[in-house]
């Protein structure tokens, strides 16, 4: 109202993927009040502690305001220069090293924090500009294995339901997934139908475990084993969609062969649950008119998490809940635009979910372009870790984080270390400066952030939402659409990739153009409607409906997934299974909400959570200080939480503290599939600091 602010703007939250709409108040052009838009579909007024503090990040201090470059090599310190210096000197360091290493020497580092327009801009200039397939989203550490998952089954990418399948499903069966924290505004969603049955599978008891009807305590990576042994019972008692498995699916008979073998007993020694729960659990899905299965990345942070996705999506295959109100099986994202840079991007797929090996789909593209199919490449690059493997191993010299936060984010520490210090050029372009990255950077390119740029995101639900601009990037900081429209500018392909191109508006327009006749396709909407209506959904409410699915002949494929033991066992030395997550105050790695101090005073350090029989072994007591101990790292002078939240066996402890990084012990293992690393299993000691 008026007596807060003289202006109100409507825009969508950029923090989670459930893209909450807001009104955000200025006063003399200042930020100064966040509501939840009450005529918003997603969040109907509600915002989470992040979203109603948001507007504070835009006056916090740590901003990154003037380009800073080391001027005089390693060692010396980042100076401020000019924008066109350096530009110049990016350019120039880039290319020195791409013609004497080839140009795949450059690996690029994009994020689901960039708005689609300045994603959609980026893949280009990456691929027809610097000419290198070595490119990848931070996405990769939280959604690959949903996006390898969904394309192993249903042939493409795109989750097929919709938030409001959480209201309307008879069971909702959550698996890995602490919405409670992570994606708070969902929980909203929850419990909204008499009846509905809430079950839980996560190891830990989670805040979304508490709300459960059932809690499913399984031991950690047993959920593949959980998900056949459902579909063991399914078929065994008859509760499946024969019709549905004749006309829409392939491979039923090797899979109900496959899933013979996951008895409850079977199942009940792997999961350590009663093997009754099981049979409960099986039948209140097997017989729910709608049931939804939603997962985050409890799911994907797993060396089996494509798989495990696909084994989630042959339960919903089966017994025919998919593409109908309250059924379906649902990737809950982690950032405000994973959906987006999917879709737009060139690392898991060119553009518009086409083939990187599809000569017709390279050629639509080039057509839509105007340039020669040649230019496209038919396989892609370096996943993210292999990114950083490669700079380890010297293939790549010269590296390119955008909008993202590796030294805290990415597991095993002492490797990223050793890529940043290897490559021989860093380049950081960040919002915030100085960053725990940003300190091994060679060149800092300062960013504007959410709330001072204008395009569309896309959250969970293939909902398309507008982001709006109402306040000015401090000092020198600029778009990173406008930084890479820079680069182009300098590479002297402006009019050739972008003919004509001014605003996030123009690159709207073509990626419309990109998209029509795809799955994803953003072409029937504007931005207009789209703030008007608060988001609209590409493909509508939900996908495969009709039982068609994107894979030659029409067919979902079942897969029969086996139970692998996780990478790292404990043992006798190290006897901890470390399992690390977030909390509903912080983002990521605390580079935004770590400066507001609303949320950080609230949760200003990390901790570890241990069960009490665990501590009174170890003769620890509560709050005591402790270090945790893997075969890699220590992180060190933890605060200790005893709690039964946690199982015997097992410790917690949350990924976003720089000063106590969890990601110095975690394991470098990753799903061979999608890439995605296995953060929530490696093997810890925890001893009295
Ligand atoms: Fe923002 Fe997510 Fe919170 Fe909604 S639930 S306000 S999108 S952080």
């Amino acid at each position: 109202d008026s007596r807060v602010a003289d202006t109100w703007t409507k825009t969508t939250c950029g923090y989670c993927s459930v893209g909450c709409g807001m009104l955000v108040g200025t006063r003399n052009g200042k930020p100064v009040a966040a509501r939840g838009n009450p005529d918003h579909p997603v969040n109907r007024g509600k915002l989470c502690p992040k979203g109603l503090s948001e507007h504070h990040i835009l006056n916090a201090p740590g901003r990154a305001t003037t380009p800073m470059l080391r001027r005089g090599g390693r060692g010396t310190p980042l100076v401020p220069v000019s924008w066109d210096e350096a530009l110049d000197v990016m350019l120039s360091r880039i290319g020195a090293l791409q013609r004497e290493n080839g140009n795949e020497t450059l690996g690029v580092i994009g994020t689901g924090q960039l708005l689609t327009e300045e994603f959609y801009t980026l893949g280009k200039l990456v691929q027809l500009g610097f000419r290198t397939r070595n490119y990848d989203g931070n996405t990769t550490l939280c959604m690959a294995s949903a996006v390898s998952g969904y394309k192993l089954s249903f042939g493409s990418d795109g989750p097929p339901g919709a938030y409001a399948d959480m209201e309307t499903a008879d069971v909702v069966l959550l698996v890995g997934s602490n919405i409670a924290d992570n994606h708070p505004i969902l929980c909203n969603r929850l419990r909204k139908k008499p009846g509905q049955v809430l079950i839980v599978a996560d190891p830990r008891v989670t805040k979304t475990a508490m709300m459960a009807d059932i809690h499913l305590p399984l031991k950690p990576r047993s959920d593949i084993a959980l998900l056949n042994g459902i579909a063991h019972i399914l078929l065994r008692d008859g509760m499946v969609d024969r019709d549905y498995i004749a006309t829409h699916t392939e491979a039923f008979d090797t899979f109900a062969s496959f899933v013979q073998d996951f008895t409850p007993e079977h199942v009940s020694a792997v999961t350590g649950l009663p093997a009754e729960t099981i049979e409960r659990v099986a039948h209140l899905y097997g017989t729910a008119k709608a049931a939804f299965i939603g997962w985050t990345m409890g799911v994907n942070h797993s060396t089996q998490g494509a798989v495990t996705v696909a084994a989630i999506n042959n339960l919903a295959l089966i017994t025919g809940n998919i593409g109908r109100s309250g059924a379906s099986p649902f990737s809950i994202t982690g950032q405000c635009n994973a959906m987006g840079t999917r879709e737009s991007g060139f690392t898991s797929a060119l553009p518009g979910y086409r083939k990187f090996d599809s000569v017709s789909d390279r050629d639509e593209l080039a057509a839509i372009w105007g340039i020669s199919a040649d230019r496209l490449p038919t396989a892609r690059g370096l996943a993210y870790p292999d990114i950083i493997e490669a700079a380890v191993a010297k293939r790549v010299k010269a590296l390119w984080f955008i909008a993202t936060n590796p030294v805290v984010s990415f597991p095993n520490y002492k490797l990223l270390e050793q890529a940043l210090t290897t490559a021989e050029f860093v380049v950081v372009q960040d919002g915030f400066f100085l960053t725990p990255t940003s300190e091994f950077a060679d060149l800092v390119l300062p960013a504007a952030i959410w709330g001072e740029k204008e395009g569309t995101y896309t959250n969970s639900e293939r909902r398309i939402s507008k982001v709006n601009a109402f306040s000015k990037p401090p000092g020198e900081a600029r778009p990173d659409f406008d930084i890479f429209l820079a680069l182009a500018d300098r590479l002297g392909l402006r009019e050739e990739l972008y003919p004509g191109w001014h605003t996030t508006h123009d690159a709207w327009l073509e990626w419309q153009r990109v998209s029509a006749g795809r799955l994803c396709d953003y072409s029937p909407f504007t931005w207009q409607q789209i703030e008007d209506l608060g988001g609209m959904q590409w493909g509508g409410d939900r996908l495969y409906g009709d039982g068609s699915f994107p894979r030659e002949g029409g067919r979902a494929l079942l897969h029969c997934v086996p139970c692998l033991p996780f990478t790292e066992q404990p043992d006798a030395e190290y006897g901890f299974i470390l399992n690390t997550g977030r909390t509903v105050e912080h983002w990521h790695t605390r580079t935004k909400t770590g400066a507001i101090p609303m949320l950080n005073g609230m949760v200003p350090n990390a901790w570890l959570e241990m069960n009490p029989l665990d501590a009174s072994r170890l003769d620890l007591r509560q709050h005591d200080r402790v270090d945790i101990i893997s075969r890699r790292s220590t992180v060190a002078n933890v605060e200790l939480r005893i709690t039964g939240i946690i199982a015997p066996g097992q410790v917690f402890m949350p990924f976003h503290f720089a000063e106590q990084n969890s990601n110095l012990v975690t394991l470098g293992a990753f799903d061979p599939i999608s890439r995605e690393p296995n953060f929530k299993q490696c093997a810890v000691r925890v001893e009295h600091h």
